[in-house]
C-alpha cells in the first residue's frame, strides 16, 4: 500500500459502491457503499470545523450500530484517533479511560449519555440518535451525515505509522490498557482478511455476514468497522446478542458467515434441536470461533448438530490487531483445539518463558508474534510496552502454545492464569475442557484457591445440565480419576451460570472474588 494512506481512504478506495454495506437488523435500516462513503466524508469535515485535528482522540461509547463504522472512519480519516469502551462499564470505569486517553470528543446514544455525564461533566458529546434527551443543544450525528461534503477539512498528512486507534484490552488477567495500532496495522489487518475470505472460495458481495460481536472489541472492530467493508460483503449488525433474534435474522438476511465467541457456540450445541426446528439456517455456510479457547467436545457436537456448517477458528489479541492465526479449511478445524496456522504475513515461534531459548515442534512455551499487524505499543506505559514488545518487533502474547510439525497452534492457556500448586503449574483450560466432557455438565471454571500450604489449588465451578443430581464429589472424583494428583481439584461449587466477558472469556476474578468471600463454600 501507499505510504501515505490513511486506513478509510485504503478502504474506500476498493469501491463496491452499488452495494448494501450494512443492515441493521432490528430496524432494517440500511447503509451502501456510496452512502456509507459520503457520510464519513461529511461527518469528517464537520469534525474538522469544530476542530479536530490529527492526533486528538475521540471517544465512542455505543452499542453495535450501522452508525458505529462511519464514526471510527470519519475520525480516522482526519488522522485521529478512535477510542471505544464497552456499553457495560460503568461511569467509574469510563472514567478512569478518560482520564488515560485524554478525549477531546465522545461519540454516544441517548441511553449511554449519563454514563459519559457522569464520568467526565465536560466532555463535548455528538448524539447518535435522534431522542430528545435533554434541553442541552447537543450535536446529533444524523445533522452531520446530512450536510453536503464541503472539502473543507483541514487536510493534514496521514502518515501509515500514525495512530488510528486506542483500543483498551479486555483486562481479563490485569488492568485493561490501551493498545496502540497505527493505519499500518489496520491495513495489515484488513489485507488479511481480504485474502482469508478471498480463498474461501466466497465471492465479494455474495456474503452476508452477522455482526452481534462488540464493535468496541477488536473483533468487531477490526471485522465488521473496517475489514469487511475492503471485502465488499454485507453486514447485518444486531445491537446486542440475543440467540432468537441472531437465529432469526440468518434467515431473513439470508445470512452466510456468523462469527461468534465460544460460548454462543456451547448455547448453539446445548439448544440445537429447537433452533433447527424452528429457524432457517439454509444460508449459513461457515460459522468462525474466536476470542477465548473452544474446546474439542463443542467443536465435535456442533459439526454433529450443524453438519452443513463449517466451522472456523480464529486467535488474535488487541495487540496483535485482530487476526494472528485460523483453520481456512473444515479438515483443519478437525484439529481439535487448534487455533489454526499463522496469517500470511505473520511470523511465529514458541519461546522457553525461564529461558528464552525458542523452542522446536510440539514443546510448549510462550506463543510470540512478529508481522505489520502488532500494535505501535501500550498508550503512556513504556514499562508494559518493553516488557511485552522487544526491539526486533516480536509481540509476547502471554499464551502458553505449542506448534505442531505442520505448524498449527494450540493455545494450552494463558501463562497470567496457570494455578501455582506447590511447585507445579495447573493449567485450568485444561481442568475446564476435562469437566465438559462430562454428560451432566454444561459449562466450567477453574480458579486459583489461596491456601497457606499449598500456595493455591484448583477449585471449579460447575453448571450442570437441566435435571442432573450430580454431586460435588462425584465431580471431583471424575476429575481425579483422570488427571495426575497435583492437578486434581480440591473444591468445587454449583453454579446457575459462568460470568463471561464480551469475547467469550470467563471472569475468573469474579469468580476468585466470590470463592474468597463466601465462607460457605
Ligand atoms: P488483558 O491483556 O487486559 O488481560 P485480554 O488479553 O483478555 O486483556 P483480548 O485482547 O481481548 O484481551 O484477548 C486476547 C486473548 O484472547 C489472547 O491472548 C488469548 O488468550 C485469547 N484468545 C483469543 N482467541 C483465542 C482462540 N481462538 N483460542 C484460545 N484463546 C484465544
Amino acid at each position: 500500500p501507499n505510504p501515505s494512506l490513511d486506513v478509510t481512504t485504503f478502504i474506500s478506495s476498493q469501491a463496491h459502491r452499488g452495494r448494501t454495506a450494512f443492515i441493521d437488523a432490528t430496524t432494517g435500516q440500511n447503509l451502501t457503499f456510496a452512502e456509507l462513503w459520503r457520510a464519513v466524508e461529511s461527518v469528517g469535515d464537520c469534525l474538522s470545523d469544530m476542530g479536530i485535528r490529527k492526533g486528538h482522540v475521540v471517544l465512542l461509547l455505543s452499542p453495535n450500530s450501522i452508525l458505529f463504522p462511519v464514526v471510527c472512519l470519519s475520525v480516522m480519516s482526519l488522522g485521529a484517533v478512535i477510542t471505544t469502551t464497552n456499553p457495560l462499564n460503568t461511569a467509574a470505569e469510563i472514567a478512569k479511560q478518560i482520564k488515560d486517553s485524554n478525549p477531546v470528543l465522545a461519540f454516544t446514544t441517548s441511553q449511554l449519555l449519563p454514563k459519559i455525564a457522569a464520568a467526565a461533566e465536560k466532555l463535548p458529546v455528538v448524539l447518535m440518535d435522534e431522542e430528545r434527551v435533554d434541553s442541552a443543544a447537543r450535536k446529533r450525528l444524523a445533522e452531520m451525515m446530512r450536510r453536503e461534503p464541503s472539502g473543507t477539512r483541514v487536510a493534514e498528512r496521514v502518515d501509515q505509522d500514525d495512530t488510528a486507534t486506542l483500543l483498551y484490552s479486555s483486562g481479563t488477567t490485569g488492568m485493561s490498557k490501551g493498545v496502540v495500532s497505527s493505519h499500518r496495522n489496520l491495513i495489515a489487518m484488513v489485507q488479511t482478511i481480504v485474502n482469508r475470505f478471498g480463498s474461501d472460495g466466497g465471492s465479494q458481495g455474495e456474503q452476508r455476514f452477522i455482526c452481534t460481536v462488540p464493535m468496541f472489541h477488536i473483533y468487531g472492530l477490526a471485522a465488521f468497522a473496517t475489514g469487511l467493508l475492503a471485502y465488499g460483503s454485507t453486514i447485518i449488525v444486531l445491537s446486542k446478542f440475543e440467540m432468537g433474534e441472531m437465529m432469526s435474522a440468518i434467515g431473513k438476511y439470508k445470512a452466510t458467515y456468523l462469527p461468534l465467541v465460544p460460548p454462543i457456540l456451547v448455547a448453539m450445541v446445548n439448544g440445537a434441536e429447537q433452533i433447527n426446528a424452528k429457524y432457517d439456517l439454509s444460508s449459513l455456510h461457515t460459522v468462525l470461533c474466536g476470542g477465548a479457547p473452544l474446546s474439542k467436545e463443542v467443536t465435535e457436537g456442533f459439526m454433529e448438530k450443524y453438519p452443513t456448517v463449517k466451522i472456523m477458528q480464529g486467535y488474535g489479541l488487541t495487540e496483535s490487531t485482530g487476526i494472528g492465526a485460523s483453520t481456512d479449511t473444515v479438515e483443519e478445524s478437525r484439529r481439535y483445539g487448534t487455533a489454526g496456522k499463522l496469517s500470511a504475513s505473520m511470523e511465529g515461534r514458541i519461546v522457553d518463558p525461564v529461558t528464552g531459548r525458542v523452542l522446536g515442534p510440539n514443546r510448549t512455551g510462550e506463543l510470540w508474534l512478529k508481522g505489520p499487524s502488532i500494535m505501535k505499543g501500550y498508550f503512556s506505559n513504556e514499562e508494559a510496552t518493553s516488557s511485552t514488545l522487544d526491539s526486533e518487533g516480536w509481540l509476547r502474547t502471554g499464551d502458553l502454545c505449542y506448534i505442531d510439525e505442520d505448524g498449527f497452534i494450540f493455545v494450552v492457556d494463558r501463562l497470567k492464569e496457570l494455578i501455582k500448586y506447590k511447585g507445579y503449574q495447573v493449567p485450568p483450560a485444561e481442568l475446564e475442557a476435562l469437566l465438559l466432557t462430562h454428560p451432566e455438565i454444561a459449562d466450567a471454571a477453574v480458579i486459583p484457591f489461596p491456601d497457606k500450604e499449598v500456595g493455591q489449588f484448583p477449585m471449579a465451578y460447575v453448571v450442570r445440565k437441566a435435571g442432573s443430581l450430580l454431586s460435588e464429589k462425584s465431580v471431583m472424583e471424575f476429575v481425579a480419576k483422570q488427571v495426575a494428583p497435583y492437578k486434581r481439584v480440591r473444591k468445587m461449587a454449583f453454579v446457575s451460570s459462568i460470568p463471561k466477558n464480551p469475547s467469550g472469556k470467563i471472569l475468573r476474578k469474579d469468580l476468585i472474588k466470590l470463592a474468597t468471600s463466601n465462607s460457605k463454600l
